[in-house]
């Protein structure tokens, strides 16, 4: 039986008739199942944004909520590295002005606050549910790698830990996993771990249609996953 704060996830998106989670939503879902996230809040206020940065500590990531945003960064919705009090406030602004001005009738639920992940290695982890096989689940290096390289691996879920660390050895570019040209190598077993999770958390959910972390950041030591998308 799964957890009732993960049914709580599904059914408060549901009672809003959306078939996406939010962002903030996703990451709760995956903390759920143990897997790292970024510590958020939501602000609905700028006043609100200050005192949950204070809270969280700088520096902060800020990110437009909107049912109409699912690619937040292309709406000039995520600003980085945000160090101080005013910053917050320029930058919750900053946010609905850049919002408004790529969709005037977007609907902004409010601004993520959240901790911002020191730089790391970009890895994506994703699914999607194949009508005969069921959900799949997949394993990439973020940004060229996945986008022009397609240089990923699949498996049909469950997987386990051993099918998990063979995801990690059959892309072309493993070795970056390992650290070249001065990147520090990237811990397996956390990424391997992520992978694990996610297998159990799609087949404990049948609600994920689709879902994506893009990215998640490794470090020699544990891994953030920062960004996070579920399509219901
Ligand atoms: P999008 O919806 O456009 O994919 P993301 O949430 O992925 O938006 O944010 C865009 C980029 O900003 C990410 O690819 C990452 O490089 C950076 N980023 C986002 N959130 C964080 C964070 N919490 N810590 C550090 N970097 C972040
Ligand atoms: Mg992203």
């Amino acid at each position: 039986m799964r957890d009732k704060a993960v049914t709580d996830v599904f059914e408060a998106a549901k009672k809003e008739n959306r078939s996406f989670l939010y962002e903030h939503e996703a990451k709760k879902l995956f903390g759920l199942y143990g897997m790292p996230v970024t510590r958020i809040l939501v602000a609905k206020t700028e006043d609100e944004a200050v005192k949950a940065a204070k809270k969280i500590g700088f520096p902060i990531v800020l990110k437009i909520v909107s049912p109409q945003i699912l690619h937040k960064s292309d709406a000039g919705g995520v600003i980085v590295g945000v160090k101080d009090e005013q910053g917050i406030r320029d930058g919750f602004k900053k946010i609905i002005t850049n919002v408004r001005n790529y969709k005037a009738d977007a609907e902004i639920t409010g601004v993520l606050v959240q901790e911002m992940a020191p730089k790391g290695t970009e890895i994506i982890v994703g699914s999607t549910t194949d009508p005969t096989f069921g959900p799949t689940i997949m394993f990439g290096l973020g940004g060229i790698f996945v986008e022009i390289l397609k240089d990923v691996s699949f498996r049909v879920v469950p997987i386990d830990l051993v099918d998990a660390m063979e995801m990690l050895d059959e892309i072309k570019a493993k070795k970056i996993l390992d650290g070249v040209r001065g990147m520090p190598p990237s811990d397996r077993k956390t990424l391997a771990d992520i992978l694990v999770k996610t297998s159990r958390m799609l087949e404990d959910c049948p609600e994920i249609k689709e879902l994506d972390m893009n990215p998640i950041l490794a470090y020699p030591d544990g891994a953030r996953i920062v960004d996070g998308r579920v399509i219901m």
